[in-house]
């Protein structure tokens, strides 16, 4: 039995649900970090895990990082994560989708799902049949489909101004990027860093992603432990976390470091490590936070672009306001910005407990 009170993750979740079901064979860790802002709101994750306490630590962190997301956002949503524990090319039948929508719906509201790797929206049909606090909808009133496109613009626009702070330049043209994963949001990144002008290097384990990148961008491909290695302007992680650590922050040799993945910092002590190297670290919560916009104009039960997009462009000041914050106190970006997210959501509690 996996420890959860006593995991270095819990951080004073709220509730950690487990579900089974077993006639799917569904087995789902839902867990919700902080209400405070509003009812938890976070994608699901379906992976094969080793160990049970392995979806358990992920699924406490990547909770927590919502809960930091959405303050950094100015949504009216707390934190939550779902991770199911199976092969999502093997595992996900119609029936498995709908148990995990019945998971979801006995938490009465307090948990809104969508999509995350393994996930996809014809995914979220399914789920919407047992729920309906499912958002990421392709159909519907409000539907908001893949929230993909809005995560990679708002990379995009992120890096950007990384790279303002800290090479004082005014675009990306003629930077070079090393992107590690070119899935849905490295590859829309990708697209976007080319038609302005940067060339990307990309590292990828699907090798027929790679070959579109090729024929698309004219992307050079390097071997996936390489692109730490790889003499860039920016690197983009786009794939799994905890990748920024001991072992390959010494590695880099790239003065930025902006991407989409959640918890790039295996450890809160890595991003003083960058900072030490004098790399300037976007803060993974803040500078991906396009897609729970996108997830939450569809919550709301009215999707509005002009919404998503005013919310995008504050998140983008915000993201700016930590660069200039880090500069003045001389702190790791990702410091400040867990500073600000943890005022916010203290501030929340105090007024909800009244
Ligand atoms: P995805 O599954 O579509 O893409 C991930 C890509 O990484 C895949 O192409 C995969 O083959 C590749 N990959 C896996 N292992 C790799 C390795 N060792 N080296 C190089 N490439 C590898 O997922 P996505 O939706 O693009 O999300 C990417 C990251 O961004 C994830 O960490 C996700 O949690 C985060 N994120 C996504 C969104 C979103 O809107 N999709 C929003 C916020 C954060």
């Amino acid at each position: 039995m996996s420890a959860v009170f006593d995991s270095p993750s819990f951080d004073g979740h709220e509730t950690v649900s487990y579900a089974h079901c077993p006639e799917t064979g569904l087995k789902s860790i839902i867990a919700i970090h902080s209400t405070a802002l509003g009812p938890a709101a976070g994608g699901c994750r379906m992976r094969l895990y080793d160990r049970e306490d392995e979806a358990l630590t992920d699924v406490l962190r990547l909770s927590r990082g919502m809960t930091y997301k959405n303050a950094m956002a100015e949504l009216p949503l707390g934190g939550g994560k779902a991770v199911v524990i199976g092969d999502p090319a093997k595992d996900k039948t119609d029936r498995f989708l709908e148990s995990l929508g019945s998971a979801v719906d006995r938490l009465g509201g307090q948990y809104w799902i969508a999509e995350d790797m393994g996930i996809g929206p014809e995914d979220m049909a399914h789920v919407a049949r047992r729920t309906r606090f499912v958002a990421g909808l392709t159909k519907g009133r409000a539907a908001s489909g893949d929230p993909s496109p809005v995560t990679a613009e708002g990379v995009f626009r992120g890096l950007k101004i990384a790279v303002k702070h800290k090479l004082q330049r005014p675009s990306v043209k003629g930077l070079t990027v090393a992107i590690q994963g070119i899935g849905h949001v490295g590859y829309g990144l990708a697209r976007l860093l080319h038609e302005a002008g940067a060339s990307p290097v990309v590292s990828d384990v699907n090798e027929a992603t790679l070959k579109s990148a090729v024929a698309e961008f004219g992307a050079d491909v390097v071997d996936p432990d390489a692109i730490y290695d790889v003499d860039a302007d920016v690197f983009a992680p786009c794939a799994a976390g905890a990748i920024l650590n001991a072992g390959t922050i010494p590695r880099l040799k790239v003065p930025v470091v902006a991407g989409a993945a959640n918890n790039q910092l295996d450890v809160p002590q890595s991003g003083e490590l960058l900072k030490q190297r004098d790399i300037l670290y976007a803060p993974d919560y803040v500078i991906n936070g396009g897609g729970i916009i996108n997830v939450a104009a569809e919550i709301s039960g009215n999707y509005e672009p002009a919404w998503v997009r005013e919310k995008l462009d504050r998140l983008m000041q915000t993201l700016d306001a930590v660069f200039t914050e880090a500069a003045r106190q001389n702190l790791p970006p990702s410091e400040v910005a867990d500073r600000i997210a943890r005022q916010r959501i203290e501030e929340a509690r105090l007024r909800k407990a009244g």
